[in-house]
């Protein structure tokens, strides 16, 4: 289990130094900002529809390493999805990292992101790990209307 939670470590820190998606998005249908006063996190994740796809989704902004990785996994994983999908996905990783989620957990359910779940046990830096996460499905919701 030691070696996995390094594993996971070594995951976060390299997606914190090289962000996928990371800048701004040209012509973007749909921005959303997402700002964690305690840590001083300050994203904005960038949206491009293409019909009911989400065919391109980046972010910017500065924060910690966490926020940053978090940011990081989340778009190369929703990029592509169709948007009905990528909300069902976002909300539900939502809830797992945040502890609402009940029901036992797969890791395949969270593909790439599961490496997120081990911020459960620093509920001081859940804000942080669920901050693009709420801003891109704030984003999503819009898309409603
Ligand atoms: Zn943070």
């Amino acid at each position: 289990m030691a070696v996995l939670e390094e594993l996971y470590q070594e995951v976060i820190l390299e997606h914190s130094r090289n962000p996928r998606n990371f800048g701004p998005l040209e012509n973007a249908d749909r921005t959303a900002v997402g700002y964690n006063a305690s840590c001083g996190d300050d994203i904005q994740v960038h949206l491009k529809f293409s019909g009911d796809w989400l065919s391109s989704v980046h972010f910017t902004g500065e924060g910690c390493a966490i926020s940053k990785a978090s940011a990081s996994l989340m778009v190369g994983a929703v990029e592509g999805l169709k948007i009905s999908t990528a909300r069902i996905f976002v909300r539900h990783v939502i809830d797992v990292i945040s502890g609402r989620n009940t029901e036992p957990v797969t890791e395949e359910s969270l593909g790439s992101c599961a490496v997120l779940l081990g911020v459960r046990r620093f509920p001081m830096r859940i804000k942080c790990a669920t901050l693009a996460w709420h801003a891109l499905e704030t984003a999503l919701k819009e898309n409603n209307t």
